[in-house]
């Protein structure tokens, strides 16, 4: 029986710090500030995956205090993050995202951060979708201090 994942992010937005979203640059004023590059995105991703193999969450398995994560790039965390869900007995379904932005404009950078979230899942892009949406001037998101984002995985235990 397939199982599901959730998993939800959020990072405060700063002057002098680069926006990744889904292993992407994306050409911004403001960056996102964390310990790692900071990749909403992927980090959502990722709790929804570990979330669906009942294997914790992105901070037991990538502590903010660890030093090998500072500027880690987040698509690698998510690569091992999925070669310990295979390793625990599972095959990957599907992937669906949000990214809760309210600049830039996702649409023209959508494609491109799919196929680079895919390929670090060895996943087709066909399985994984990406969708963004905004604030409305609502909430931090709304006031452009910070970006959110939700993903769901959809996983299967290998026959
Ligand atoms: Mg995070």
């Amino acid at each position: 029986m397939s199982r599901v994942g959730i998993g939800y992010d959020c990072h405060r937005l700063a002057a002098g710090r680069r926006l990744v979203l889904g292993g992407v640059e994306l050409p911004s004023e403001l960056g996102l500030e964390g310990h790692s590059d900071a990749d909403v995105l992927t980090h959502a991703i990722i709790d929804a995956l570990l979330g669906a193999a009942g294997l914790g969450d992105i901070g037991e398995h990538f502590p903010d205090t660890d030093e090998r994560y500072r500027d880690a790039d987040s698509l690698q965390l998510l690569a091992s993050v999925v070669t310990n869900v295979i390793a625990a007995g599972f095959q990957l379904e599907n992937i669906d995202a949000t990214v809760v932005i309210e600049r830039p404009k996702l649409g023209a950078h959508k494609h491109e951060i799919k196929t680079r979230l895919a390929q670090a899942m060895g996943l087709d892009p066909e399985r994984v979708n990406v969708k963004a949406t905004r604030g409305e001037g609502m909430g931090f998101v709304g006031r452009g201090e910070g970006v959110a984002a939700l993903a769901v995985a959809s996983i299967d235990p290998c026959a």
